[in-house]
Formats: C-alpha cells, sequence, structure tokens
C-alpha cells in the first residue's frame, strides 16, 4: 500500500489575520494527515491566501493564479484553493466562471469549505496516522493544538480577535471582503492562547482590522483591556502584543493595562492615514489631527518607553500638496518609530472609488511617498541611535539567513541581532546595543 503522504502548500500574502488564517488551516491540514511541502509544483493541495487590500497585492494574486493554471495543465489531479480577500463572502459565481482550475473557495477567517471537502482530497483513511483533530472549532476539544513548524515562526503566533470590520473607511476593501464586525468569545481566543503556549509559543498577537474594538459588538463590558491582562496571565505567554488599533477607539483602560502589565508590550500600531483634516473627513477616519496628536501624546505621558507605528496613505484623491504636508509635518512633530506608508489605490465597491476620482498622478503619489520615507529613515536613525550603549531585552524568534546571528525584538518591536553559539531560540536575552541603523540594531548578548 502506498504510505506516502499527502503533501500541501501554502502561499499566504497580506495582513497577519492572513497568516493567523494560513496557520490555522495548515494545522488542520496536518491533522488530517497532510505534510508541508515548500514546493507547489509536488503539492496535491495548494492553497492561495490572498490580499486585495491595494492593487498591487491583487496583481501578485493573479501572477500566481496564472502559474497555478499552468501546473493544473501538467498535473489535473492537483487541487487548488484559493482563500483570503480575494476571494471575499459571496457565492462568489464570478470567480468560479473566471477560474474554473481552482477547485475550491474559501472566505477569509472561515476554513470550513476546505474541511468539508477535505475526505475527497484526503489520502484513504488508514493512511492517516492520527484521527483527525477537529478543526470546524477554532480549537479543537482536546486544548492541543499541534502548530506545525512548516506553519511558520513557532516562538510568536497571531491570534485572531476581532474578525471583519463594520467601519467603512472609505478607501478600505476590507469591510467588503471580510465582513462584519465580530468578537471571537474570548474563552475562544484564550483556549488557543493556552494551546499555543503548550507548543511553545512565547508571544501572542492579539489581531483585529480594528483590535481596540474587542467586545464593541457585544453586550459585555468585558474589552479588549481584559482581554490583554488574561493572556498575560496565562502560563507561558511572555509577552503580549495587539494590532491594529483605531484612533478613535483606544481607551484609557487599554492605555492602562499596558501600562501596568509589565507582558503587554508598549508597542501600537495607531494609523493616522492623513494629518489633513480635510482628508482625514473624506476618508471616514471620524477623528481630526488634532485629536490624534492628543492621542499620542496622552499614550507617550502615560507610557514613555512606547513605540508608535502608524500608517499614512498618500495621494488620496483631491490630497492636494499642503494637505500632503499636513502630513508631512504631522511625522516630523509626532516621531513614529515606523511609518507604513501607502499610495493610495481605489479598490473596487469603497465609497472612494465610486465617489472619488483618483485625480493624484502617480508620479505625485511616488514623489510624497519618498518624501515621507526619508522623513521616516532620519527619524528612525536618530530614534535608534538613542539605543547606543543601551540594553534591551530581546525575545529571539530566529536567525539570520547566513545564520550567523540570532534575531530577536524588543518589547517596542525593534529588531535586535546578536551572536551566540548556543541555541537561544525563544528566549528573553538582554543584549547590549553596540550598533544602530534605522531598521535594525546590533549588539552583545550581557
Ligand atoms: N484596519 C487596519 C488594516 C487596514 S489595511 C488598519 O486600520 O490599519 C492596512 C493599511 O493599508 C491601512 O492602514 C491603509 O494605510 C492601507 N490601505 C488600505 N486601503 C488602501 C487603499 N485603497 N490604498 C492605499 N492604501 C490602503
Amino acid at each position: 500500500m502506498n504510505k506516502q503522504k499527502q503533501k500541501y502548500n501554502i502561499w499566504t500574502i497580506g495582513c497577519q489575520m492572513n497568516t493567523a488564517d494560513s496557520r490555522h488551516l495548515a494545522n488542520c491540514l496536518e491533522g488530517f494527515g497532510y505534510e508541508f511541502t515548500d514546493n507547489a509544483d509536488e503539492a496535491n493541495l495548494v492553497v492561495l491566501n490572498t490580499c486585495v487590500v491595494r492593487a498591487s497585492a491583487e496583481n501578485k494574486v493573479n501572477g500566481k493564479l496564472q502559474y497555478m493554471q499552468g501546473l493544473k495543465k501538467h498535473r489535473p489531479e492537483i487541487k487548488i484553493a484559493l482563500m483570503g480577500c480575494f476571494v471575499g463572502r459571496g457565492k462568489n459565481t464570478a470567480l468560479r466562471e473566471q477560474f474554473p482550475f481552482v477547485d475550491i473557495f474559501l472566505p477569509p477567517s472561515d476554513i470550513s469549505p476546505i474541511i468539508e471537502h477535505l475526505d475527497e482530497f484526503a489520502p484513504p483513511r488508514e493512511q492517516q496516522e492520527e484521527p483527525p483533530l477537529s478543526c470546524t472549532s477554532k480549537m479543537n476539544d482536546s486544548g492541543h493544538l499541534a502548530l506545525p513548524a512548516s506553519a511558520g515562526n513557532a516562538v510568536s503566533a497571531n491570534v485572531p480577535a476581532v474578525l471583519g470590520c463594520s467601519h467603512a473607511c472609505t478607501y478600505c476593501i476590507i469591510p467588503y471582503r471580510r465582513g462584519r464586525e465580530h468578537s471571537r468569545p474570548r474563552t475562544e481566543i484564550l483556549k488557543e492562547v493556552r494551546s499555543l503556549t503548550l507548543q511553545g509559543v512565547k508571544e501572542i498577537i492579539l489581531l483585529g482590522q480594528i483590535v481596540d474594538r474587542y467586545g464593541a459588538d457585544s453586550d459585555s463590558e468585558y474589552d479588549l483591556a481584559d482581554l490583554l491582562r488574561d493572556t498575560a496571565a496565562i502560563d507561558g505567554v511572555e509577552r503580549v502584543r495587539f494590532l491594529t488599533s483605531h484612533p478613535g477607539y483606544m481607551t484609557d483602560r487599554i492605555i492602562s493595562a499596558i501600562a501596568e502589565e509589565e507582558k503587554i508590550c508598549p508597542h501600537f500600531e495607531l494609523p493616522c492615514q492623513s494629518g489633513s483634516d480635510k482628508i482625514l473627513t473624506q476618508m471616514r477616519r471620524g477623528y481630526t489631527a488634532d485629536e490624534f496628536s492628543r492621542l499620542v501624546s496622552n499614550i507617550r505621558r502615560r507610557i514613555p518607553s512606547a513605540a508608535i507605528n502608524t500608517d499614512i496613505i498618500v495621494g488620496f484623491p483631491g490630497e492636494t500638496d499642503a494637505h500632503f504636508i499636513e502630513s508631512y509635518r504631522l511625522a516630523e512633530e509626532l516621531r513614529f518609530d515606523t511609518i507604513h506608508i501607502a499610495k493610495y489605490s481605489p479598490r473596487p465597491q469603497t465609497y472612494a472609488a465610486r465617489h472619488l476620482p483618483d485625480n493624484v498622478p502617480e508620479e505625485e503619489k511616488e514623489r510624497r511617498r519618498k518624501m515621507l520615507d526619508n522623513l521616516q529613515n532620519t527619524i528612525l536613525t536618530e530614534n535608534n541611535a538613542l539605543l547606543l550603549g543601551k540594553t534591551v531585552d530581546v525575545l529571539v524568534d530566529g536567525k539570520t539567513r547566513k545564520n550567523q546571528r540570532w534575531r530577536g525584538r524588543t518589547p517596542q518591536n525593534k529588531i535586535v541581532f546578536f551572536e551566540d553559539s548556543s541555541n537561544q531560540l525563544g528566549q528573553i536575552v538582554s543584549v547590549k546595543i553596540k550598533w544602530t541603523g534605522p531598521f535594525s540594531m546590533i549588539g552583545n548578548k550581557i
């Protein structure tokens, strides 16, 4: 009898939520006897976990689909699954017609369609070494979630807390693809965290499009502050992070939890998107630049060590040079620790794509992106230089490609490299910084 295991490959792009969904799927597939391969060409099942937040991401997905179409011609027995925001939550009739070689379509954060089909795809039962785990729930009942080494970094794990988004920022496609906001029950989240720690995970990253709205869709008072504290209290959890926060929902209770509980990292992902009130209104973000600045000051007053990262979109419809300069000045004034800069990209279904002409030329978007990028290089270089000679605690999550140095992150999520001949993976190590650059630092273990 052929004992060879069925092989799966998952290609993932996009946000941390996709990474979490891929891990969850990988875990279930392994429970069903599948084995990971990093080579799609030799897999029996290939999953494309997709993103469409900007046209550039969608183009990558289309390229990958073309490749898969070729592969399917050579190996018609291969099963192809398409999941994530390229798919969305509807019936996908048009997608099914456009990509007839795709066997199965999965909405974001819902792997049940693939699990329902596994019997068709899977090897005969006797080839499975263990009974399949229960995968229709987010966790199996034994509380043991076999985290496949192949599914990513085992030191740190993304755990979805809020699924979907109901905010409808005018540029954003995510609500149309991920559906309405829905907070996962805390019991389910904490159970998943416990099982991850049993697998050696040290750092939990609680996820949501607007994670600081955790619980807002339920009657209970239990909020992100409670969830952060309860997560940090679980045995084996060394660090807790959370992303992404909407400035309008960041509360003093959440800030207090971070200030008071050492294991909750002083690291905020707090997108401002623009420094211009006119553009913020057009984006339907629900706050002014001044309110945003006051929130940042409040966080820094309560937690002086906090790292505050942000997202800025350049070239939103109607953004004049003067509006852009307001974003630039805000970045200069608030000295963010990282700015994720995106050039505006019109997305189907969104209000902006339907009603606001994409009237900033590409060269101008690129010029604005570069200006902000140069500013952030200068600020990050200066910020990190302040750490020269200081000792920081890093949680080690891997090695550099050439395998020379260990890589870890500070509580502020800054990357630090150091050398050591023994295995440091998963350890929290004190490192004295001897070199700093804008995006990483090097130090000596002490
Ligand atoms: N809800 C999360 C994630 C949104 S997507 C948040 O608020 O951050 C991540 C980032 O992509 C956004 O913050 C925004 O800066 C950027 N983005 C979203 N839609 C975009 C679009 N149409 N064009 C350019 N950037 C976009």
